[in-house]
C-alpha cells in the first residue's frame, strides 16, 4: 500500500485520479509532462509515495530517490539526445509549490549550458 496525502495533485496524478501527459514509470515513480514548460523539453518524475520533498523521500527510503533518477534519464533520452538538468525544488523559498516529492528533468534549450538559473 502506497503512502498517500489527501488533496494533493501528485498523488492523484499516480492514482490515475487525475488526468496527465504520462511519459513512462517505474515500481516507485511515474514521470509526467510539466503542464507549464520551462523548456522544450519539461517532464516531472513524481515519486509514487508521498513525502514532502525528496530529502524526505530519501530519509524514508534511499533507494526510492535512485528510482527517481533512472526514470529521469529514461525519459530525457527517450525525447532528446540524453543531456539535461535535474532539479528538486525543496522549500517554498526555492519555488516548491506542489510539496509532493518531483523532479523536473529539463532539456533541449542551448542557453542551459551556459546558465544555471
Ligand atoms: P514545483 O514548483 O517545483 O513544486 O513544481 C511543481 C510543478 O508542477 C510546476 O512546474 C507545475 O507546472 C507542475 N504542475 C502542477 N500541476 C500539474 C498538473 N496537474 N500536471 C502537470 N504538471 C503540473
Ligand atoms: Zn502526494
Amino acid at each position: 500500500m502506497s503512502e498517500t496525502a489527501p488533496d494533493c495533485i501528485f498523488c492523484k496524478i499516480v492514482a490515475g485520479e487525475v488526468p496527465a501527459d504520462v511519459l513512462g514509470r517505474n515500481d516507485h515513480a511515474v514521470s509526467i509532462k510539466d503542464l507549464n514548460p520551462q523548456a522544450p523539453f519539461h517532464a516531472l518524475v513524481i515519486s509514487v509515495d508521498h513525502h514532502d520533498n525528496a530529502a524526505a523521500s530519501a530519509a524514508a527510503d534511499p533507494a526510492s530517490v535512485g528510482h527517481l533518477v533512472s526514470l529521469a534519464d529514461e525519459v530525457a533520452k527517450a525525447s532528446g539526445n540524453g543531456d539535461y538538468r535535474l532539479i528538486a525544488n525543496t522549500g517554498a523559498g526555492a519555488g516548491q509549490t506542489v510539496f509532493h516529492t518531483h523532479l523536473h528533468v529539463l532539456g533541449g534549450s542551448s542557453r542551459m549550458s551556459e546558465t544555471l538559473v
